[in-house]
């Protein structure tokens, strides 16, 4: 069987590439990580051609029995995983598990509350230029501008003003736990649906250290490839009574035919998630970013919202003279891979920003421990101080790739 290195050399380079890259650098995308070799296989599986429109057992397409038995082992593992009444597997992202919740929940036009986009919110919150924010109406909160964390008083108050029938809770850039429960109250205090997005603590939450939604929300959405290291997807766990609205926004209304080959890849992911060594995956994550935080402060960075209680951290850059443009340009000239965010009230655009965001999980998926990050942070460091000159920022390259080196690539090496 001709494999993709003799029918198509030139995707086959790609795929080398890029197997040398996330060898070679630290990849510190917050919302990044590497699923095992068992994700992939599946998510590269025959699976991939399967049509099966409709639910397990209430299919569209015959042939169906094999995919039934993947998507209900999908379903009944993240019930159990979360404690959940109901799961939905199928949502192709995080952006249309959230979609789907907005169809199964309100009529267009009708309010919704989420965080502000330049407080840590996702673009599914209600940006401007997102789907979210053409159809519904929009108000936001944000952080405490002396804490930078978030503020339940004051949400209180503004859902109060605004009287949203949906308050969305769950970030794309906050460093801090989240109480739910808090929200379940501001929620039922307005009479509010309350939707959790943990698309990026929900690794955190399945491995036991952030508390978790379900019991507090209506429904929560998810992806399933940042800190739950699973395959490239998402899925919502809803109340039993909220199931049958849920399933139909996401199929016939959202979407055609699910991926069965990512559904049972989430399988794989689920069950890995219920090993003791997951709890211990993700207390180190935590560990990870509160040793990278300390690191980073001790050489002068400002450290948002002083610290980090789960996966990631917001360094405001301005501290050293630099935009989060120019941090990040510089980082990964020497093999260090991080994104550029806005920090809270940031005064730069978003394509510039005063800081950036660095996240551990998929360092930690390659087994780097809390004295490693003193290294890394060390690197880091060094790279911002070299900013200017290409020569030495090439040479820390060669550097982080040789470090990057003792730590085995999930999928790739083990
Ligand atoms: C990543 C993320 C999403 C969207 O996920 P995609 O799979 O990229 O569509 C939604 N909500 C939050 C909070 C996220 O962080």
């Amino acid at each position: 069987m001709p494999t993709v290195a003799t029918c198509d050399p030139e995707i086959a380079q790609v795929i080398e590439n890029e197997q040398r890259r996330q060898r070679h650098q630290l990849v510190m995308i917050a919302s990044e990580n590497y699923t095992s070799a068992a994700v992939l296989e599946t998510t590269g599986s025959v699976l991939t051609n399967k049509y099966a429109e409709g639910y397990p057992g209430r299919r569209y397409y015959a042939g169906c029995e094999n995919v039934d038995v993947s998507e209900q082992l999908a379903i009944d593992r993240a019930k159990q995983l979360f404690g959940a009444e109901h799961a939905n597997v199928q949502p192709h992202s995080g952006a249309q598990a959230n979609m789907a919740a907005f169809f199964s929940l309100v009529n267009p036009g009708d309010r919704i509350m989420g965080m502000s986009l330049n407080h840590g919110g996702h673009l599914t919150h209600g940006s401007p230029v997102n789907f979210s924010g053409k159809l519904y109406e929009f108000g936001f909160y944000g952080v405490n501008a002396d804490t930078e964390a978030l503020d339940y008083a004051e949400v209180q108050r503004q859902a109060e003003e605004f009287k949203p029938a949906i308050i969305i809770a769950g970030y794309t850039a906050y460093p801090m736990e989240i109480d739910f429960k808090r929200f379940r109250d501001i929620a039922d205090s307005i009479n509010a649906i309350l939707l959790v997005d943990m698309a990026h603590i929900a690794g955190l939450i399945a491995g036991g250290v952030h508390p978790s939604p379900v019991g507090y929300a209506d429904i929560v959405t998810s992806t399933t490839h940042k800190t739950l290291r699973g395959p490239r997807g998402a899925m919502a766990l809803t109340t039993a009574a909220l199931s049958r609205k849920y399933n139909s926004a996401v199929f016939p209304n959202m979407q055609g035919g699910p991926m069965q080959h990512a559904i049972a890849g989430k399988a794989v992911a689920f069950r890995e998630a219920m090993q003791p060594e997951f709890k211990k995956y993700a207390r180190q994550v935590v560990q990870n970013a509160q040793a990278l935080a300390s690191g980073l402060s001790a050489a002068g960075l400002r450290i948002v919202a002083g610290g980090t209680e789960n996966h990631m951290l917001l360094v405001d850059t301005r501290a050293i003279g630099l935009t989060g443009r120019q941090a990040e340009e510089a980082l990964i000239a020497a093999g260090l891979v991080v994104n550029k965010n806005t920090i809270p009230f940031d005064p730069e655009s978003p394509m510039v920003t005063s800081g950036i965001r660095i996240g551990t999980p998929a360092l930690t998926s390659r087994d780097l421990k809390a004295a490693d990050m003193e290294n890394v942070a060390g690197y880091i460091i060094e790279a911002l101080d070299a900013r200017d000159n290409e020569d030495k920022l090439a040479n820390i390259g060669v550097e982080v790739a040789k470090f990057a080196s003792h730590f085995p690539v999930p999928g790739l090496d083990l």
